[in-house]
């Protein structure tokens, strides 16, 4: 039986990501691993360890402990805060991918590593962009994912490690918060509606970005994972799209719960970035190759986000 280890699994698609794997393989075999010293609360009834992946021996020693087969690496700088010290978004994704995919070559099974749509950069085509385009991001964490795309394309290609990626668009779920994209947001203003606070979005209104509903996110990547390798045509990274909205969309989404509800605009150095990247994703290769389909648009992204959170917010 397959013993899967997931590292940053604290982090907002980790804790999701975790949760599902242990309902659907049990409990026992997904082992959660993050920097902080104990498990958060949601994954606290299964096995967790310490780990910083930049401590490679650490790494092989939990690998060897659980008789490790798979790792699902979600440990990285994303994209706004990238921006904010540079070297060391470079530095901790690119070297752990590194010292994820050398594991790949003798001691795993299956690796599955998270790209972006951060690939692309301006100019790519905007709309519907292709899987494969024009791909000069001007980003940090662009620059990171896409080299890390070639990376996995490489081990398989040279050393056959079987490393699967997903380009996944803004992710949006209610139980972990986002950890510093440029997507944010878009979680952050449910949160304001739901305590019946005014938002500031640091997104113009108009700003047009490809986003995604976490238990779509998640099937997505548990579906690529579980399909035969033969279906695997891309080892680079997948488009993944479910749909395309800007702040004032969701915001006029959200006032059909909340009627008082009032956003703000403050664009900041986060709208550059998102200025940089597509509006809309053509995902048709995954569509085509092993049956992707999202379940979410933005109507049933709203209630869900706003029926869940409502049970789960802390009011002040
Ligand atoms: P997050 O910041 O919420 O979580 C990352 C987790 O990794 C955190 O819990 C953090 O403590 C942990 N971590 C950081 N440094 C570590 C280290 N040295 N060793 C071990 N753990 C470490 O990020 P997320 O949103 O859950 O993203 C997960 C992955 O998905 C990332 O690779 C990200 O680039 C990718 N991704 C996310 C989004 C999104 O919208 N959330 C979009 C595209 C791609």
């Amino acid at each position: 039986m397959d013993k899967i280890l997931i590292i940053g699994a604290c982090g907002q698609l980790g804790t999701e990501l975790t949760l599902k794997l242990r309902e659907l393989k049990g409990t026992e075999s997904i082992i959660a691993s993050d920097l902080l010293d104990d498990p958060i609360d949601l994954l606290s009834d299964g096995p967790y360890e310490k780990l910083n992946i930049m401590n490679k021996e650490s790494f092989h020693i939990i690998l060897e402990k659980h008789n490790i087969t798979q790792v699902y690496h979600l440990a990285a700088v994303l994209s706004a805060k990238g921006e904010q010290n540079p070297h060391f978004a470079w530095q901790l994704n690119m070297e752990s991918l590194l010292t994820v995919l050398e594991a790949g070559k003798d001691k795993l099974k299956k690796i599955y590593w998270p790209s972006s749509i951060a690939v692309f950069g301006p100019d790519t085509p905007k709309e519907n962009t292709p899987q494969n385009t024009v791909m000069a991001p001007n980003t940090v964490y662009g620059i990171s994912k896409l080299a890390g795309e070639r990376w996995c394309e490489y081990y398989f290609e040279n050393y056959g490690v079987d490393v699967r990626s997903l380009r996944y668009p803004g992710l949006i779920g209610y139980k972990a918060l986002p950890g510093g994209g440029t997507t944010d947001y878009a979680v952050d203003i449910f949160h304001k509606a739901i305590v019946g606070e005014k938002y500031e979005c640091f997104l113009s209104e108009d700003t047009i970005l490809p986003m995604m509903y976490m238990d779509d996110a998640v099937k997505a990547t548990i579906d690529l994972m579980e399909t035969d390798a033969e279906n695997v045509k891309i080892r680079s990274s997948h488009n993944l799209g479910a749909m395309s909205f800007s702040p004032k969309e969701i915001t006029i989404e959200i006032q059909k719960h909340y009627p008082d509800f009032e956003v703000t605009y403050n664009p900041d150095f986060r709208q550059k970035i998102a200025d940089s990247w597509p509006g809309s994703i053509d995902d048709s290769a995954a569509r085509n190759d092993w049956n992707w389909q999202h379940s979410f648009g933005l109507k049933e992204l709203t209630e869900t986000m706003i029926t869940n959170l409502k049970d789960t917010i802390v009011f002040d």
